[in-house]
């Protein structure tokens, strides 16, 4: 705002500084009527088995339809609910909703042979979830409510959160792996953290960053980073997800350097739970 710039050449902060810190708090303020009102929504990614084509899996991945704003991407909203404390609220409506999603979803397979049904959703978690707050506790208990065997979730977490090695962190970690929910560790590749976590913790798998797939079939080097962590993660007995597959092209030098799964765009985008359910509908055996 150019034309404001004189009028508060002597204030301590700059318009756009406050302008930025009143939206923050106006978003805060929305963010509290959405989970209230029911604006939030799950939206479902599959993910592909690419040994045998089976779409078992989806990644759960929140939306936010404002009702003057329009939807609003999670980019925007996760990191200002983390900074105002709401992220555990939100976090645990997501772990209940995606929870009673994948219970849905079970009744596809007969009642006799449901403890074999495949299916599982896999939910991001904010490092506030693991440091405080009740929702991993809310999600466990909800589990054992219902009857729901640990794998039907799994928990993505980025490197970011073992890093600061807060004790917590692996505490929550043991309960999740104690309760058969796997652990995924998200844009793998992208933070500092030292590797050495990967064979103290429970890990299940790790998700390649989209940034590594984007160029993967024109780059050497991030082909060479990519058959790198798949070869590094079968060694340590763990799977692997590419994300952010666009093209075939990808998906074939991905499943040529014996990548596991694959999630992104070119097989399908995230979908609202009714094209999800007739997706998986389709794939039941
Ligand atoms: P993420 O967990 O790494 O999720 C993958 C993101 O990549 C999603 O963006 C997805 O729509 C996008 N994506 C998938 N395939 C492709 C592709 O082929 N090309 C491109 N360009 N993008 C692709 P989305 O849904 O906007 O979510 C962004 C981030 O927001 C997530 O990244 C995650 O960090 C965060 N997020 C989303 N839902 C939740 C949630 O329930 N809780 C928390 N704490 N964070 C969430
Ligand atoms: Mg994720
Ligand atoms: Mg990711
Ligand atoms: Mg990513």
């Amino acid at each position: 705002h150019a034309k404001d710039a004189g009028r508060n050449r002597f204030s301590y902060y700059s318009p756009s500084m406050q302008e930025h810190a009143q939206a923050r708090l106006q978003m805060g303020t929305d963010l509290r009527t959405a989970l209230a009102e029911g604006q939030l929504s799950l939206h479902y990614q599959p993910i592909l088995n690419l040994a045998n084509g089976e779409v078992f899996k989806a990644e759960a991945l929140l939306r936010w339809q404002h009702p003057a704003l329009g939807e609003i991407p999670p980019t925007e909203f996760i990191p200002v609910a983390e900074e105002l404390g709401l992220i555990d609220a939100i976090g645990s409506w997501v772990f209940d909703s995606a929870i009673a999603a994948v219970a849905r979803w079970r009744t596809l397979w007969p009642e006799d042979d449901r403890a074999n049904c495949p299916l599982q959703i896999s939910v991001n978690a904010s490092p506030r979830q693991f440091t405080g707050g009740r929702s991993i506790d809310g999600l466990l208990a909800r589990l054992e409510a219902l009857g729901l065997p640990g794998h039907c979730m799994a928990i993505e977490i980025t490197e970011g959160m073992l890093l600061d090695k807060h004790p917590a962190v692996a505490a929550q970690l043991s309960r999740l792996a104690a309760a058969g929910v796997p652990v995924t560790i998200d844009d793998f590749g992208t933070g500092y953290s030292a590797m050495a976590y990967l064979k103290r913790l429970d890990i299940d798998t790790l998700k390649i960053d989209r940034s590594f797939i984007r160029d993967l079939t024109t780059d050497p080097g991030d082909l060479a980073i990519a058959e790198a962590i798949i070869a590094m993660a079968h060694k340590l007995g763990i799977r692997v997800v590419a994300e952010g597959v666009e093209t075939l092209e990808q998906q074939s030098r991905l499943n040529d350097a014996g990548c596991d799964y694959s999630q992104g765009f070119l097989f399908s985008r995230p979908l609202p739970e009714a094209a999800f359910f007739e997706l998986i509908a389709r794939y039941r055996p």
